[in-house]
């Protein structure tokens, strides 16, 4: 039988295709024909099918179906109808092929439920719940229930007696409609959700390069295309050359090159054409544009085969505005930390980057040397401002290119710098050799510069102990002190005298505090004369256990730790008051001097005080002498000879104490109008039996008297020591040999009774 002439058989209600071109007036009512579906433009030769499966067991009802749908798009978009006799074969079909947007299915086929149990199969086993269902049937009475229909997401239920071609038509447009909103709205969350994933994967990048490889992941996610169509340009300011920022797949190697390098015309002029624009465009491939902060721009070329759907176009302008807003963030963040992480004159990693640096190398055998340039502060005082500067940019440099990049070399504080790296690279000899050549700095006279070093070691790590940079700041501190113009690596020996002076520290503040210290009082005699001409202030600091500390060990600990500064004027005091109790006993001209630290002097108002301490005691300014026990400080530095000048105007006068023995540093002083000048018994070694002193002694004294400094020899023990230093004209002596020190009393005695 063809198919135009078959006729419906209307006893089951079921009908055919015959019934389609002979019966509409009898079986569906009305000629189809009067009833033209509503026309659809015609579809782009591109567009998609609407993939429909047509679930039914009677054959005919295929035919006439296809048929009635004929080749008219439905929303610009073909039917691709496929058939499936009966519930298993559908469910065969739905096995291997996806994307049907509606399934047109019979309620009774191999059973009674075949139907509804294929829907589902559908929603609940393959969890398809984008697709479209009709439900047909010849049967009213195997209709769902109306429960059914709603949990199973049914749109449309008919009997096929009520299903005209029109309708069948209106209903297929309509569900076909509703997959079509499902499918935008299901591409639309699924979208949002990829752009907050990627919001949250970009959004905590650690730089700008970071988040650009991580923004050329998540938006060819995002678009479900292949990394290798994405590159990403920067530009920094509209005055600058953009840069590739980032480029997938073997755009990756292109990746700080200059926009314009780049092989590919195509790409390069896209990006060009963005940053320019500033603004998305579609017209050739994706152009995406994400403004950055201060005028910064980053514009993403992604080759795409076909342009994004206005889903996508939506969520691409969700994406590049919430993108600006994380660059911004991140631009500010680099920022912030480049701040935090760099000093800022010198340009180069600071303390908190070197405490970074120290964490990430714990685990490795880094070593960390920190150097301090000696006597730095003489530098400051140069006639040009900026002279010290330079000289901490030329260290700077110096330091920087010198390691491999494994390296990172800090500025601590002032003249302070730190190298950590690892241990077989970065020695303390090593980082002394680069001082061995001198520094060029401009309109000045290559300058030679002595650096004083701590080290410590990653590998010296262990519980209790205090951390790398303490240590190495433990080891720079004895190397001042010992060690001066090299350096000293830490060890255990180290940690106990710190652990040692700390504890001498603590007692020392307990004792000055208690009024422990006492002072004793040498005489300075006239050599000529054998008269007293005054006497020199000696600290004593009796230790509880009858021991005394000498002022050699608890001198330098008071100078660090500040005491000095409160002893010193308790000193001067204790000093004058001894001075005016001798009032009867001794002439005029009878000095009582006090050594005087250089941290002292760095006091501003040092002078002030002592007019006032004078004025108080009513000791005239000169019976008081300073002795400077670190003249070779205090003669480099402008603000200290300012301080010296200003206690000279007062009428006080000043003795080099323990000048070294260098004839070098003796010419320095011509230019201060200093008093005397002291020879250390250093520069006299007492193991010469005959007491002839060495030529370096002789010299010493020669020069001095030239200069017209007076001269008072220190320690004198022997009296064939005496005899020489009187021989050679030196003015006064002290030392064992012709007064020990003694305390106030026995002193004044002493002086009473001569
Ligand atoms: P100085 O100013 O050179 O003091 C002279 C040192 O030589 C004193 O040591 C003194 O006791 C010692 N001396 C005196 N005659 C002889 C001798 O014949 N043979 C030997 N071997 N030594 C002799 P002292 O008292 O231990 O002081 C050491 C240093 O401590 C002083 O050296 C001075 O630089 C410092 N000092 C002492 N008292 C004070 C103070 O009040 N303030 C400051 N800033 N430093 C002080
Ligand atoms: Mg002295
Ligand atoms: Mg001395």
């Amino acid at each position: 039988m063809g198919l135009n002439t078959r006729l419906a058989s209307c006893d089951n209600g079921r009908w055919t295709l015959g019934e389609w071109s002979n019966s509409h007036e009898r079986v569906f009512g009305r000629p189809a024909f009067f009833d033209e579906p509503e026309q659809s433009p015609l579809p782009a030769a591109n567009q998609p099918v609407w993939k429909v499966l047509l679930v039914d067991d009677d054959h005919d009802v295929h035919a006439a179906t296809t048929l009635a749908l004929g080749t008219v798009p439905i929303e610009g978009r073909q039917l691709d109808i496929q058939s499936a006799y009966s519930g298993a074969q559908a469910r065969d079909i739905l096995a291997t092929q996806q994307d049907f947007a509606l399934a047109i299915v019979d309620v009774v086929m191999e059973n009674e439920n075949a139907g509804l149990d294929l829907v589902r199969h559908i929603r609940d086993e393959l969890h398809n719940r984008n697709m479209r269902i009709i439900l047909r049937t010849g049967q009213p009475g195997y209709a769902p229930e109306i429960e059914t229909i709603k949990n199973l997401d049914i749109n449309d239920y008919k009997t096929k007696s009520e299903l005209t071609r029109t309708r069948l038509f209106t209903s297929i447009t309509i569900a076909l409609r509703a997959y079509a909103l499902i499918r935008r709205l299901d591409a639309g969350r699924q979208g949002l959700e990829q752009v907050l994933t990627s919001m949250r994967e970009l959004s905590d990048p650690a730089s700008v390069s970071n988040f650009s490889s991580g923004l050329v992941t998540q938006l060819c996610a995002l678009l479900n295309v292949p990394t290798e169509s994405l590159v990403c340009a920067i530009l920094e300011n509209p005055d600058s050359y953009p840069v590739v920022l980032a480029g997938g797949g073997q755009f990756a190697d292109w990746t700080g090159l200059p926009l314009d390098t780049i092989p590919d015309p195509r790409i390069c002029s896209n990006l060009h054409r963005t940053l320019a624009s500033r603004q998305s465009s579609y017209d050739d491939g994706t152009n995406l544009f994400i403004s950055g902060n201060d005028k910064r721009a980053l514009a993403a070329f992604i080759d795409m085969p076909h342009p994004p759907t206005d889903v996508e176009r939506q969520l691409l302008d969700v994406f590049c505005s919430n993108i600006s807003a994380t660059l911004e963030h991140l631009q500010l963040f680099e920022a912030v930390n480049t701040l935090a992480y760099t000093d800022t004159e010198l340009s180069i990693p600071n303390r908190n980057a070197l405490l970074k640096a120290i964490d990430d190398a714990a685990r490795l055998d880094a070593r960390l040397v920190l150097v301090d340039i000696d006597d730095f502060s003489k530098h400051l005082s140069h006639a040009d401002e900026h002279f010290a500067d330079s000289i901490l940019v030329a260290v700077a440099i110096r330091l920087s290119t010198a390691f491999s990049d494994r390296t990172c070399v800090a500025r601590l504080a002032g003249d302070l710098f730190a190298v950590l790296g690892p241990a077989g690279e970065v020695s303390l000899a090593a980082v002394h050799d680069l001082f061995s050549a001198p520094f060029t700095i401009e309109d000045v006279e290559p300058q030679r510069l002595s650096v004083t070093m701590g080290a410590a070691r990653t590998t010296d790590d262990a519980p209790g102990q205090p951390s790398l940079i303490k240590r190495a700041e433990m080891a720079l501190l004895a190397a001042k002190v010992s060690q001066r113009g090299f350096g000293l690596q830490f060890d255990a020996a180290l940690l106990a005298s710190n652990r040692t002076r700390q504890q001498l520290t603590r007692d020392l503040h307990a004792a000055f505090e208690a009024d422990q210290l006492s002072l004793l009082y040498q005489p300075i005699v006239d050599l000529q004369t054998g008269r007293y001409n005054g006497a020199e202030a000696l600290l004593r600091w009796p230790a509880p256990h009858g021991d005394v500390t000498l002022p050699k060990q608890f001198v330098p600990i008071a100078e660090q730790s500040g005491l000095i500064v409160r002893l010193g004027y308790w000193v001067i005091e204790q000093a004058l008051a001894w001075r005016v109790a001798l009032q009867d006993t001794v002439t005029p001209d009878f000095r009582v001097t006090v050594n005087v630290a250089t941290t002292q002097l760095h006091e501003p108002d040092f002078a002030q005080r002592l007019n006032a301490l004078l004025i108080r005691s009513g000791v005239k300014a000169h019976q008081l002498e300073l002795e400077l026990t670190d003249a070779n400080a205090a003669l480099r530095n402008t603000e200290l000879i300012n301080q010296l000048s200003k206690i000279q105007q007062l009428g006080i006068t000043i003795a080099i104490d323990d000048f070294g023995n260098s004839r070098a540093s003796l010419l320095s002083l011509r230019a201060l109008k200093l008093k005397r000048f002291k020879l250390d018994r250093t520069a006299f070694p007492s193991q010469a039996a005959d007491g002839a002193l060495p030529d370096e002694a002789q010299w010493l004294l020669i020069m001095a008297t030239q200069l017209g400094l007076t001269t008072c020899a220190e320690g004198i023990e022997t009296e064939a020591q005496l005899e020489s230093f009187q021989a050679q004209g030196c003015r006064e002596g002290q030392g064992y040999w012709l007064c020990p020190p003694l305390d106030a009393s026995a002193l004044a005695d002493r002086l009473a009774s001569t």
